[in-house]
């Protein structure tokens, strides 16, 4: 089957947030049993950025100084004490702590230490927890790192984008590729357990030769990882106007340097673990169950899963609407009423169980999905049964797997596992913001 434009969807979450809706009658307090003992995942989000990168539409601002800064801290705070009195009764003890943006790094040095006590004082964790952050190439010098360092950080990644710089300017990312090797070579003299550098593909320009000098590069460093990422430009990026106005993007082409760049690291020794991860290692890979996985956010733009309860501030991609969101978050006094999100029927944890193990390797456990529902994935799902007769998916041992060629297409297979509704209401929200 010919497929023109694979690109439809990333699906690193299910469902997305722009099929989250007001919610009225909530409280984190009926819901925070689901924190209860180890093994959860915390997340700060840091929306602060030096400037806008063209493809982005996080929930990020520029021109925040200093101070704005540090009310925002103040107001993780408060948050971070309300969160740890309901937490408390239940002995929770995070597995992972994840800081990511935004550019966390560009807190001071003064904010970064403040962070970390603030962390350390109002959350426990497992004594070998995970502590993941992610850095940009202008913001990695070293005494941040050693603060990093101080704090036991696992896992540092660092979004290079690409070697050349011409293609850096096409993506309106600030740093240059001189600063880019700098900075990973100073990330690798910090010997960080893990470092993972992300690149992406499909950039107006780019080519499968330009795409691969990128990666043989990168690989001289020895990174633990590489994510590749198919270039997005999508509602809010500030390169939508050059796509209007003609800037081309070719998904053909993107697909075809997906490919050898695949093939090119696979080569070298990194394990494919999706369309995005590669990872360098020789040891076995872990199954991880990370469909039900619980997880609590702070700050403002970051999302919580508890149980069927999703929830996180308003979707807001242009600048005003981010700073508008950052002053109500700044402003609040209690943080435990949930006021927007999604509560997912049976049926949508179904759908995110698959959503979420399918893309990855292993893959989907058919064992597992059976017990935790009591039904088979291949009859909820008759379009598995498609897939596994076209060659997209096949068994390897008790696991639904991708198969190389399916892997491919992971971002136009994923899509197709969403529900109705949940498609109506991203379209609505696309509607809305035409
Ligand atoms: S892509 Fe990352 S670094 Fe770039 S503007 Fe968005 S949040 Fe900031």
């Amino acid at each position: 089957m010919s497929i023109r434009n694979p690109y439809r969807q990333y699906m690193y979450s299910y469902p997305h947030k722009t099929a989250y809706r007001h919610l009225t009658g909530i409280s984190l307090k009926d819901y925070v049993s689901c924190l209860a003992g180890s093994g959860h995942s915390l997340y700060l989000h840091l929306p602060f950025c030096r400037t806008k990168c063209g493809y982005c539409n996080l929930f990020s601002v520029t021109g925040q100084h200093e101070e704005q800064i540090r009310r925002y801290l103040e107001a993780v705070r408060r948050q971070s004490l309300q969160y740890q009195e309901l937490l408390t009764p239940y002995k929770t003890e995070f597995a992972e702590l994840v800081i990511g943006g935004g550019t966390p790094l560009l807190l001071t040095e003064e904010q970064l230490v403040w962070m970390f006590r603030l962390l350390e004082i109002y959350f426990t964790c497992t004594v070998d927890r995970e502590l993941v952050i992610e850095t940009a190439p202008n913001e990695t010098r070293p005494a941040k790192l050693e603060i990093l360092k101080q704090a036991g950080t696992t896992r540092v990644s660092m979004g290079i984008q690409s070697f050349s710089d011409g293609e850096l300017k096409t993506l309106r990312r600030r740093h240059s590729a001189g600063r880019a090797r700098e900075a990973l070579d100073l990330l690798k003299k910090f010997d960080f357990p893990c470092v993972n550098v992300d690149f992406i593909y499909g950039i107006p320009g780019q080519t499968v030769v330009s795409l691969l000098d990128s990666l043989k590069e990168a690989v001289t460093f020895a990174p633990d990882e590489i994510f590749l990422y198919p270039l997005y430009v999508k509602h809010g990026a500030g390169l939508q106007k050059e796509v209007r106005d003609g800037l081309v993007l070719h998904p053909e082409e993107a697909l075809l340097q997906y490919r050898e760049a695949a093939a090119y690291l696979r080569s070298e020794g990194f394990r494919q673990d999706s369309m995005r991860r590669f990872v360098r290692s020789t040891q076995v890979r872990a199954y991880s169950e990370c469909g039900f996985g619980t997880s609590l956010a702070l700050g403002c733009g970051g999302r919580s899963y508890l149980g069927n309860l999703h929830f996180c501030t308003p979707y807001a991609i242009t600048r005003a609407d981010c700073l508008a969101q950052l002053q109500a978050f700044e402003q609040r006094e209690d943080f435990t009423e949930i006021t927007h999100g999604i509560l997912l029927t049976d049926e949508e944890l179904k759908r995110r169980y698959v959503i979420r193990h399918l893309l990855i390797r292993p893959g989907l456990l058919l064992s597992r999905y059976e017990e935790s529902f009591g039904s088979s994935a291949m009859e909820d799902f008759p379009i598995l049964e498609e897939w596994e007769a076209q060659g997209y998916v096949c068994r390897e041992g008790s696991f639904l797997t991708l198969t190389e060629a399916g892997m491919e297409l992971s971002d136009w297979l994923g899509p197709q596992l969403m529900s109705r509704a949940v498609i109506g209401k991203m379209e609505e929200w696309e509607r809305m913001y035409q």
